[in-house]
Formats: structure tokens, sequence, C-alpha cells
């Protein structure tokens, strides 16, 4: 379950995400791994693959394995450290399933205590089990994965051995008891639903009918097709009569969300992404364009690697980015993000200073950023 991964944090609105992933690329000067291709994961595989192709002035890159992150002093230290470089008011993890994670509780509190407000994404399947203890040790909130609400729908989404409606029963039911577990525990709970098309119109009423009344449900843009995914969630709130409040864009990410209201005052959030770009790292970017870097920047997400350090990156497409934590907090990447952030919020603040909040077509945007 978690044995390649590592821990992302994500600078965004600006909330960070810690999020664990298959592995990670560090810049660093002396040996990369020496784990033959056969012995590795695909993905890993891949990964490899693609430094074989570098160019001479980026042999010094090397991938790294990423690490459980542990509870401890340097844990805290790191997340410290990454508040005093970037303002940062609250922590996000995610997968890998952090509900596996055997120290998911000691992370929670750890972020608390440094005065973190603490989420994470989940797909349900172990919240009842861990959420009870994550709450009392300060969890705020839970971002859940909600692929369907039958165990047809559910299966229809699954990798083809895992494609049973027994399975998918048993997902849903577990699915609902995390739900009933972290509203009874206080913990606020939100499902996100990626709308690819009109055909998946059905599935999500039919979430909002099931789920609606305890989770706020989130529709997510599909980055591969927005048209058609952008049309299906208009669709969404059409049938529902839902009038939109309030948009939320992030200052200096990508990251933009409407939040609706139904006639009998139940929330509907529709995310979507703005195409933001660091300005001097994504100057040249092999991927700047629209097909190649369809989330622009999302945020910062921490790592750790295998071998130690907290690494830092600014983008899961260029992974080769990645810094060692102490090299980011002093480095003009850090700064570049800060900048970035701060000069949006200023541009965002002037330009809908006085603007009304709530009602109308077009709701005035709040700005996230603190
Ligand atoms: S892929 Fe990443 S680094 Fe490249 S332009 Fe997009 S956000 Fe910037």
């Amino acid at each position: 379950m978690f044995r390649y991964v590592e821990s992302h944090l994500t600078e965004r609105e600006p909330e960070h995400h810690f999020q664990d992933v298959l592995l990670a690329w560090v810049r660093q000067r002396g040996r990369g791994f020496a784990l033959p291709a056969a012995q590795l994961p695909n993905a890993q595989r891949s990964v490899r693959a693609r430094t074989q192709g570098f160019p001479p002035e980026r042999q010094n890159e090397r991938c790294f394995l990423p690490g459980r992150i542990k509870a401890d002093a340097d844990f805290a230290l790191a997340l410290a450290a990454v508040r005093g470089s970037l303002p940062t008011s609250e922590v996000h993890f995610t997968g890998g399933e952090p509900t596996l994670h055997p120290e998911l509780t000691a992370l929670v509190r750890i972020a608390r205590r440094i005065g973190l407000t603490v989420g994470l994404t989940s797909n349900g399947e172990n919240g009842a089990a861990v959420l009870p203890e994550c709450a009392a040790a300060g969890l705020d909130r839970i971002n859940l994965s909600v692929f369907g609400t039958t165990p047809e729908e559910l299966a229809a989404v699954q990798a083809t051995r895992l494609a049973s409606p027994k399975l998918a029963a048993r997902k849903l039911d577990a699915l609902t008891a995390t739900i009933e577990t972290a509203s009874r525990c206080g913990v606020t709970v939100s499902a996100n639903i990626v709308i690819p098309d009109r055909d998946h119109v059905t599935r999500v009423l039919r979430v909002m009918a099931e789920h609606g009344r305890a989770v706020t449900v989130r529709m997510l843009v599909n980055l591969e097709d927005g048209g058609a995914s952008l049309a299906a969630m208009k669709e969404v709130v059409d049938r529902l009569e839902a009038v939109p409040v309030r948009r939320v864009v992030t200052a200096g990410a990508s990251d933009q969300r409407v939040r609706y209201r139904l006639p009998d005052g139940r929330p509907l959030l529709a995310k979507s992404i703005r195409p933001v770009r660091l300005p001097d790292t994504c100057a040249g970017c092999r991927f700047d364009n629209e097909r190649d870097c369809q989330e622009g920047y999302y945020g910062v997400r921490m790592y750790r690697a295998r071998s130690g350090p907290f690494v830092v990156g600014v983008c899961i497409q260029r992974m080769d980015l990645c810094l060692t934590l102490g090299e980011f907090v002093m480095s003009k990447r850090c700064a570049e993000v800060r900048g970035s952030r701060e000069e949006e919020t200023a541009r965002l603040v002037a330009r809908y200073e006085g603007a009304r909040t709530e009602g109308g077509e077009n709701p005035s945007p709040a700005v996230r950023a603190r």
C-alpha cells in the first residue's frame, strides 16, 4: 500500500497538500538509485527510461524512491520550514490512500500543533476505522472521491481484476460508513466527482440525491475534455435549479470554483482550472501549451525521499524541478511562488473590492489568499 510512496505538499489557496506518490525526481549530484529495471514497478521503469533520455546538461538529475513520512520531529520541522517560507494555513494529505497510513492520526496531530488546518483526500474505504481518532487529533475535513452510487456504476470504473459488483457493493457500504462516521465526529465531508460529459449527469444527480445532505458535492472538470465536462456541469446545475452564490479564486494557483445553492438550501460546488503559470519557472517549459499543461500551476507539493530529505516540487509534470527542502526555502523558486501569489492577490482584491459576493449569474470572486 505505501511501499513506494512519499508525501506531496501542494500549496493551493494557499492550502498545502500532502500526497503519496509513486516516485519523484530530485535534482541532486551523485548516484541515482541502482535497482535493476526488472525489479521496479512499471511506473518506475518508465521514469527511469525518461532519465536515460535526458540531455547532457541534465544528467546530474536523479530520481529517488519516495519513502513513507513518519510522524516525527523531522516532519514537524519540515512543515514549519515550509510554513516559514510560504505563509500557509492549511495542510492536506492525499493519496495513495492516507487512511491506510499507520501514523495518520499522529501526522494530523503534529500539523494541528503547528497551527494548520488539516484535511485529507480519501477513497472512503477505510474512513470509519480511522476518522474518530483523526477527528480527536484535529482533522477538519475529508474529501472523498465518489465514482458512483450503484455497484454496477462503481464496478464499471474499476480495473478489470476489481470490476466485480460484489466488491463494488462492499466499497459503497464502506463509503457510506465513512460519511456517517465523519459526520458524527464533526469532520466536514466533501464528495469529489469528475464529470467527463453529459452521459454522467444522471450519475451526479444520483450522488446528490443519495449523499447531498451529508456531504458537499464538488463537481470537477475533466481536464481531458474541458468543453464537454463544463457543458455537463451546466446541465447538472440547470436540472437542480441551482443558483450561483460565490466564485472562489485561488490567488497564484490554477484552482477556482463556483459555489451554488439549491432551492432547498443545499450547496453544490463546481471546480475548474485557470491557466495559471509561474512567471519564470514555466517560461520556456516544453509543456507550456494548452494540450500538455492542462492543470497549470496548481501548487507546491512536498515529498520525502527514502534516502532522507524532504523534497519540494512545483509541478507534477516536471518533477525534475524538485529541490530538497533546504534548497527550496532559500531558492528563487520559493520567492517566485510567494511573489506570484502576492501579486495576484493584490490584483484580484483591487479588481473586486466592494463587489457583491452573493447572488446573480456572475457572482463576484472571493479571493483565497492567506
Ligand atoms: S508543465 Fe508545469 S512547469 Fe510546465 S508550464 Fe505547466 S505548470 Fe509550468
